[in-house]
């Protein structure tokens, strides 16, 4: 089972034609199946409200189906009250936790650290020593 199913519907009223659209958030699993390349899940949403500009009601049930996990197959839409409906329906995901990158910077840092402790350090160290000790000797002098 995926984390879910969303949809937009765009319709006019049937009684004064008036366009109306619609993000369809309230999709409930209503259903299933195990099949050959794994669960099938239906999933529901009813749309039933009154019209804004006229008051008149209207009813839409969805129904799709997502198989195999992931993938919608196939969607159906029965209404009372509109006309010209259009609906387009995508799987939720929730946005995965990115782990990958903080990882990637912790290895970095270790390759960092392990080549200073290496040859890179040690010329490092020499040149760093250098300067601190040219910095003193001038020091010296203007003091
Ligand atoms: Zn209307």
């Amino acid at each position: 089972m995926s984390d879910g199913i969303v949809g937009k519907a765009k319709f006019r009223c049937s009684k004064c034609g008036e366009l109306h659209e619609e993000e369809v958030t309230s999709f409930e699993a209503t259903g299933g199946s195990s099949r050959q390349m794994g669960d099938e899940n239906e999933y529901t949403a009813i749309i039933s409200e009154e019209c804004h500009n006229c008051g008149s009601n209207y009813e839409i049930e969805m129904k799709v189906w997502e198989y195999p996990t992931g993938i919608i197959n196939y969607s159906s839409e029965e209404s009372s009250g509109v006309e010209e409906l259009e609906a387009d329906y995508e799987v939720y995901h929730t946005p995965a936790h990115d782990s990958s990158r903080v990882m990637g910077a912790a290895a970095g840092g270790a390759i960092f650290g392990a080549s200073i402790g290496g040859p890179f350090g040690a010329i490092i160290g020499g040149i760093l020593g250098g300067l601190i000790g040219d910095s003193v000797a001038k020091g010296d002098k203007n003091g």
